[in-house]
């Protein structure tokens, strides 16, 4: 391949790498219905808030979410909703939709569950 061919494909590449990670695609499904906080992403995933944030550092640097704070709370959301067609296209090939609620499993404190 030729440097411009192997350049177009290597930039393809590194977005679907973006949505390669369980996690990421969990955060973006829950992101649909509008934006929310960090606290909120740790109740609903049971997972320590590092970890989500370092996630959402990858989204945010590859220009699919932004980040508002509103004082102690930093709200996600996502800036291109076009992204859901490329992960409802890949639901069309594999026939799987999620069955499950992105509800919070532990006591939520944010503001939009108190
Ligand atoms: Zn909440």
């Amino acid at each position: 391949m030729n440097d411009i061919v192997l350049d177009f494909y290597e930039a393809e590449a590194q977005f679907y790498k973006v949505l390669m990670h369980p996690l990421r695609l969990a955060i973006l499904d829950l992101l649909r219905e509008g934006e929310h906080c960090v606290c909120h992403m740790e109740a609903v995933f049971g997972l320590r808030q590092a970890y989500i944030s370092q996630q959402l550092m990858v989204l945010r640097t590859a220009g699919l979410v932004e980040v508002r704070r509103e004082g102690l709370n930093i709200y996600y959301r996502v800036t291109q909703p076009k992204i859901y067609a490329v992960m409802d296209a890949l639901r069309q090939l594999t026939q799987k939709e999620p069955t499950f609620p992105l509800q919070p499993v532990d006591v939520c404190s944010c503001p939009s569950c108190e």
